[in-house]
């Protein structure tokens, strides 16, 4: 017997049937373009999920925007001397661009510059002061006598006090991920100045986090104990559990929105107080531009709310911004936060600094038109549970083994076979085998399998079964050979081409949400209308609208019509969908990353000016010899002496060496080096050294030893 209980869980969030959706995608900081990290770690996710939801039908808002307030955007001014303004209307133009390049269906794309942000985040602050939501508090804080200008954010680096990182930022540590005050950085310095900072006292307003643990104990640790991904609970888990304490909401800033209080010149917003609120502000810009009421989408307790970010960002999506919103009173939260890990290029952590990136802009200028190829790429390898590499290696294996081999191949043999042989008309079936019935009964459960992965934000599984479907198709042709049969059954041909066009216009309705431009290519061959929207950004390949279409159909319809095209339904020309990446394009992309590393390699070495010119007679003065360590040991009380008995092959003689910090002894005895022999000797330390040993650096400021890179060159033996 089997009992069926309730689904409390789903009951407690009533978003089992959501009335709407409202749909968020982390706000780009307009500091540089963006690149691949981006697109696979939020917004080519967000958008499937978008396109997928109106497909079947719900009521959809998909709102995002430019982040372009905060120190970063500040700095990048002072350091070209232009304008926090120039910085931000140059890459929101470049970032907003690339999304419609991509597909990227906002329902509303805005800024936080706008005045409509301005004033919502403004009044979001003012009713929680009102309210009496903030601590008031004056504090010392780091300040740079040089600029003139306290240091908070970005503005200052340190060694982390939680693991150690020399790096660390004022506002957290990119290498544990911590979130600092720049206050407990150890050795702070200022990245304006370079100078050591002084501390300043200033007056600022702090959300007391620890008010809400009761209450995002229950939201995430209780009621989304089942749904979120484990790395996004896990993170707010441990938030919770370490202890949540006062956060700062304004900062001593010339850049951003003023905080609207008496007696609070000088200061801003702090940048993560105002940006998640651009979300409702996005909102409300299209509510007013397409005449619709923007509450419901961020009130009414019929909405699910999802925010789609890189797990940089999941603080302030899953601990921050909720708090602002259950302090504020109105507000919904997030039924889900599905935050992906980072993606890195060729084994490198992506770096906009680096320059370690593939570009949207540039990619689209070398491989225009394929769009969709790293749509793909980036959804078939997303980092959705860890840590994933992109390689061109396996984006020329997906686009030429999966799209163009699977993809590609079935939809061209059905276009070119029916157009072959019936001047492009559907044919009438006859009798269906056991095999076509199976067939198409598989293709109606695929909406089914891909909207469960969707549903639970497995996107790079759902791109698999999309792919598994032309999968289907392409082995169902494979098998049935149509190309061989047509030569003593025609009948039956007609059948299996009927079979054939009815997976394609599957493949056509299921492909949009992943592969839009491709879906629309392929609509317009099978000569079905492109749903709502689907394709604002893409134009059909022969630039035009698709004309005599009748045909429009809905995600469920391939599960619930019996006939997805029917018979006498005429096609429009062939074409192809996708073309073959070639091993040249490949390696032109790999010399370029290879170039960035040597430029990177080069500019963080200043090298020395060639010194005076010697004389042949000069350079026959330095005798220098192989040697092998053969003792070492770190002198007592130095930080860089290390004591070495060298063999040079004339003698053993003792040589002091400043290079304890980049060796222990253990690992240097028994390796040849070079020695300098006829150096007069001197006293370090009370110690005799009695020649030098020859180094240099390499890029990461580590020593090296000039040693001989064959073997069995004897010690003693000159160099000349
Ligand atoms: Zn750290």
């Amino acid at each position: 017997m089997v009992f069926l209980w309730p689904n409390f869980n789903l009951m407690a969030q009533n978003q089992e049937n959501p009335q709407r959706y409202t749909i968020t995608a982390a706000l780009p900081y307009t500091n540089g373009p963006i690149h691949i990290g981006h697109l696979a770690g939020v917004y080519v996710p967000a958008d499937i999920y978008a396109r997928f939801l109106r497909l079947t039908g719900k009521d959809v808002l998909f709102v995002g925007g430019s982040d372009e307030h905060g120190v970063a955007i500040s700095m990048k001014a002072k350091k070209e001397g232009v304008s926090p303004k120039e910085i931000i209307d140059k890459y929101h133009g470049i970032i907003k661009k690339s999304f419609q390049d991509f597909g990227i269906t906002f329902d509303n794309y805005s800024r936080t510059s706008a005045e409509i942000h301005h004033k919502t985040a403004s009044d979001f602050f003012k009713k929680l002061y009102e309210q009496g939501d903030f601590i008031e508090e004056t504090t010392a804080q780091l300040y740079d006598e040089e600029a003139n200008q306290f240091l908070a954010d970005r503005f200052v680096v340190g060694t982390c006090p939680k693991c150690g990182h020399e790096e660390a930022y004022g506002d957290q540590c990119e290498n544990c991920g911590s979130s600092l005050n720049a206050t407990d950085l150890i050795n702070p310095k200022s990245t304006i100045t370079g100078s050591i900072p002084t501390t300043k006292e200033t007056k600022h307003w702090f959300l007391p986090l620890d008010r809400y643990e009761g209450f995002l104990r229950k939201y995430i640790l209780e009621d989304h104990k089942n749904d979120w991904k484990p790395n996004v609970y896990g993170q707010c888990k441990s938030w919770i559990d370490g202890g949540l304490e006062p956060r700062a909401v304004t900062r001593d800033l010339d850049w951003g929105i003023p905080v609207p209080v008496e007696g609070a010149e000088g200061k801003v917003l702090y940048v993560w107080f105002d940006a998640p609120i651009g979300y409702i502000s996005s909102t409300k810009e299209w509510a007013e531009r397409e005449g619709k009421d923007w509450e419901p989408y961020w009130k009414d307790e019929g909405t699910k709310l999802v925010h789609f970010i890189g797990k940089d960002n999941i603080v302030f999506h899953c601990i921050i911004f909720p708090s602002i919103l259950k302090a504020h009173g109105d507000f919904i939260v997030a039924d889900n936060v599905p935050a992906n890990e980072f993606l890195n290029l060729e084994g490198n952590k992506l770096s906009t600094s680096k320059n370690w990136a593939v570009w949207l802009h540039e990619y689209l200028e070398e491989f225009p038109d394929m769009q969709d190829v790293l749509r793909y790429t980036l959804t078939a390898n997303a980092p959705e549970t860890k840590d994933n590499d992109f390689t061109w290696k396996d984006f020329q294996a997906r686009n030429n083994n999966e799209l163009v081999a699977i993809f590609g191949n079935f939809i061209n043999r059905v276009a070119v076979l029916t157009h072959k042989y019936y001047d492009g008309a559907v044919p009438e079936p006859s009798d269906f085998t056991q095999v076509d019935t199976e067939t198409l009964a598989a293709l109606r459960k695929f909406p089914e399998t891909i909207s469960s992965s969707i549903e639970h934000y497995r996107f790079r599984e759902a791109s698999q079964e999309l792919m598994n479907l032309a999968r289907l198709g392409n082995k169902y042709l494979a098998d049935e050979e149509p190309w061989k049969v047509i030569k003593e059954d025609e009948e039956r041909v007609k059948t299996i081409m009927f079979v054939a066009l009815q997976i394609a216009t599957g493949l056509a309705i299921l492909s949009e949400p992943f592969l839009p431009f491709t879906s629309g290519k392929l609509k317009n061959i099978l000569n079905i209308a492109s749903a709502r929207r689907s394709l604002s950004a893409g134009k059909l390949s022969d630039g035009n609208a698709v004309t005599s279409a009748t045909l429009s159909h809905r995600w469920e319809s391939v599960t619930k019509n019996e006939v997805l095209l029917p018979s006498g339904h005429q096609l429009n020309k062939a074409e192809l969908l996708f073309r073959k990446v070639e091993d040249e394009e490949i390696q032109k992309q790999l010399d370029k990353l290879e170039a960035t590393k040597k430029s990177n390699e080069n500019e963080n070495k200043t090298l020395m000016p060639q010194k005076d010119t010697i004389t042949f007679d000069d350079f026959t003065k330095l005798d220098m010899r192989i040697g092998t360590i053969v003792e070492a040991e770190k002198m007592a009380k130095t930080k860089k002496l290390m004591v070495l008995k060298v063999d040079t092959g004339l003698d053993t003689r003792t040589i002091v060496s400043g290079i304890a910090e980049s060796f222990s002894a253990e690992e240097i005895i028994g390796k040849k080096v070079t020695v300098l022999v006829n150096l007069a000797p001197r006293a370090l330390r009370g110690v005799d050294s009695e020649g030098m040993i020859l180094m240099t650096e390499n890029t990461e400021g580590k020593l090296v030893f000039m040693n001989p890179d064959e073997n069995g060159v004897g010690n003693g033996e000159g160099i000349n």
